[in-house]
C-alpha cells in the first residue's frame, strides 16, 4: 500500500493533485494540510496576482480571498495572464476566480471587487493567515500595511515596474519592521507601469517569489525574506539583498 494513502485527512484525489509537493521532505502531509487549512487574503489580480494566486491555488492553499476592484481592459492581457480576452470589460476579481476555479476547484475562492474601508480591511486581514500585497499604488500598500501591522498579520510585498522587481516579507512579529519604515514619506514620486511600461515575464518572476514565500511561511519552513528586500534587475539578471532596519520613529509600527 502506499504510504501516503495510509495517512488520514486527504483524499484520494488530494494526494494525486498534490503528491509532487507532498514527496517534498519539508512539506509531506502535514505541510499539504497546513496549506488547505490556510487563508490567505491577496490583493491585486493584475501582474504579480495573477501567478500568485494561480501558483498558490495550484498548490492546494484552502482559502483565497482575493481583492481587486477593478475590470480587465486590453493593455492588461501582456502580463495579467490569469484573465482571458473574453474577460475584458469584466471584473478582474470575478475573472481571476473562474480561472483559480478552473485550475483548482478543490478550494475555496471568494471575491471582493470594491474598495475596502478601513475597518473592513482590518476585518479581512484579521481573518487571514498570510497577506499577500500585488497592488500598484501606494496608497493601497499604506493602507495594508497599517491594518498587517495591527493585526499581526505577515506581509508579502511585490513591486515591479520596467525590468526590475522588489521582494519584501514582514512578519510582524516581535521586531519586525514594516513597509512604512521603509518608506517614511509618502509623497514618495509615484511611478506606475501605466507611464514606464513593464515587461510581463518580469511580473511573472516576482509574483513567483512572493508565492514561494507564502507557501514557505505557512508550512513554516526554510529562511524567510524577513526584514529585508530583495531587488531584481532582470534586464543583466542581477539581484542583492538589503537588510530594513525597524525606523524607532515609524508612525505605524513603533512602539
Ligand atoms: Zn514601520
Amino acid at each position: 500500500m502506499n504510504k501516503l494513502a495510509e495517512k488520514p485527512g486527504l483524499s484520494d484525489d488530494e494526494l494525486l493533485r498534490y503528491s509532487r509537493q507532498i514527496m517534498l521532505p519539508q512539506i509531506e502531509i502535514a505541510g499539504q494540510l497546513l496549506l488547505l487549512r490556510s487563508h490567505v487574503i491577496l490583493f491585486g489580480a493584475g501582474g504579480l496576482g495573477s501567478p500568485i494566486a494561480m501558483y498558490l491555488a495550484a498548490s492546494g492553499v484552502g482559502k483565497i480571498t482575493l481583492v481587486d476592484p477593478d475590470e480587465v481592459d486590453l493593455s492588461n492581457l501582456q502580463r495579467q495572464i490569469i484573465h482571458r480576452t473574453e474577460s475584458i470589460g469584466h471584473a478582474k476579481a470575478i475573472s481571476a476566480k473562474k480561472t483559480l476555479a478552473e485550475l483548482n476547484p478543490l478550494i475555496s475562492v471568494r471575491v471582493i471587487n470594491s474598495v475596502l474601508t478601513e475597518m473592513e480591511l482590518e476585518k479581512e486581514i484579521r481573518n487571514a493567515d498570510v497577506v499577500v500585497d500585488a497592488t500598484d499604488n501606494f496608497e493601497a500598500r499604506f493602507a495594508i500595511n497599517a491594518a498587517c501591522v495591527k493585526e499581526k498579520t505577515p506581509l508579502v510585498v511585490g513591486a515591479v515596474i520596467r525590468f526590475e522587481g522588489q521582494v519584501m516579507v514582514f512578519t510582524m512579529q516581535d521586531d519586525s519592521a514594516c513597509y512604512q519604515c521603509l518608506y517614511p514619506n509618502q509623497e514618495e514620486l509615484e511611478e506606475s507601469c501605466s507611464q514606464t511600461g513593464v515587461l510581463g515575464s518580469v511580473a511573472g518572476l516576482v509574483g513567483c517569489l512572493q508565492a514561494t514565500e507564502v507557501i514557505k511561511l505557512l508550512v513554516n519552513i526554510g529562511e524567510i525574506l524577513s526584514n529585508k528586500l530583495m531587488l531584481i534587475d532582470a534586464l543583466n539578471l542581477e539581484w542583492h539583498t538589503l537588510k530594513i532596519n525597524q525606523d524607532p520613529k515609524c508612525a505605524v509600527c513603533a512602539k
